[in-house]
């Protein structure tokens, strides 16, 4: 494989995803904001690079795993960003969860760099991405998703195509509605036994044992029985996905009453010990309200 891939954002998730860039056999160059992040993959036989700008020089294709628009900003603008570098011809894929409207306007506006982008968002949490299991959710042209669709797969077990560029964004927001419903639900229902007298393991063995049964639960269980939330999705992606959800329901008109009071629940402002923790932390919250 000649190809050289570049990847922008070595967090939770784009540690093990590159990782499995790297194992797949593309050649790979990494840049991360705080640099010690790279060491790993450098060992592992990945390029460091000292800026965004210096990636791009020797990367057509360049992938973002980052917090959201505001860290894709910085990487792209300023002295040594990327858009420093001659990029006419140069694919972005951005995986980060973003708005809708900004992958948008992101397509829009590096267009005009000669820059084709791509929305591709993930389905899935550190451990899928450990398993190289994700599912992503892609959307741009068709035909420049079809031609990374091999290495996108060194990362993921699906790669399922979105519509045009936002419509991967959206499908996220989507999801991640669905993703905070389902974990409010399940540390509600476990409030609601363990101050009923019921033993926590055997709640979630109920749950576990019917037609509830499903992986999220699987996973976040062993975080509930010992209220220890060890970052996996932290709470403060989740808080940032609720307005997003909120934000894009004002625009489409969709009438949300869950996604308000996950918005609400899920505080971007809250305590940073919250923010850091997993966002399964959502049962210390009940636990710490009032009845009502
Ligand atoms: P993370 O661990 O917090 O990593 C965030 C990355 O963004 C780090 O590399 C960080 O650099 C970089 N970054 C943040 N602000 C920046 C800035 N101003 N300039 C340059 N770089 C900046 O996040 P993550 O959990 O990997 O998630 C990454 C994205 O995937 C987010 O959009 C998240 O919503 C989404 N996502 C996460 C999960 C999950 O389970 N964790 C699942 C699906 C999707 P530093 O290391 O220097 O801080």
């Amino acid at each position: 494989m000649s190809e050289r891939i570049g990847f922008i954002g070595l967090g939770i998730m784009g540690q093990a995803m590159a990782a499995n860039i790297l194992k797949a056999g593309y050649a790979l160059t990494i840049y991360n904001r705080s640099s010690q992040k790279a060491e790993a993959l450098a060992g592992a036989g990945a390029t460091v690079a000292t800026s965004p700008e210096q990636l791009a020089e020797t990367c057509d294709t360049i992938i973002f795993m980052l917090t959201g628009p505001e860290a894709v900003d910085a990487i792209l603008g300023g002295e040594n960003g990327l858009l420093a570098a001659d990029c006419q011809g140069k694919t972005i894929i951005n995986m980060s969860t973003v708005p809708p409207a900004y992958s948008r306007e992101l397509a829009l506006q590096l267009e005009s760099h000669g820059i084709t982008v791509i929305d591709a968002p993930v389905s899935g949490s550190k451990i899928p991405a450990e398993l190289g299991t994700l599912v992503i959710l892609a959307g741009g042209p068709q035909a420049a998703i079809s031609q990374h669709e091999a290495m996108l797969l060194s990362m993921g077990s699906r790669v399922i195509y979105c519509g045009e560029a936002g419509t991967g964004s959206g499908m996220k927001l989507a999801i991640n509605l669905l993703l905070g419903a389902m974990m409010e639900g399940l540390a509600e229902a476990t409030h609601l036994a363990e101050t009923s007298g019921l033993a926590t393991e055997t709640f979630l063995e109920v749950v576990g044992a019917g037609a509830l049964a499903c992986p999220l639960f699987k996973i976040k269980e062993q975080m509930l029985i010992t209220d220890s939330y060890p970052p996996q999705f932290p709470f403060r992606h989740m808080a940032k996905d609720m307005q997003y959800v909120v934000d894009q329901a004002s625009q489409t008109g969709a009438s949300l009453p869950i996604a308000s009071k996950l918005a609400e629940l899920f505080d971007p402002h809250a305590p940073t010990e919250l923010l850091d923790q997993d966002f399964a932390a959502v049962k210390t919250l009940l636990k710490q309200s009032k009845p009502g």
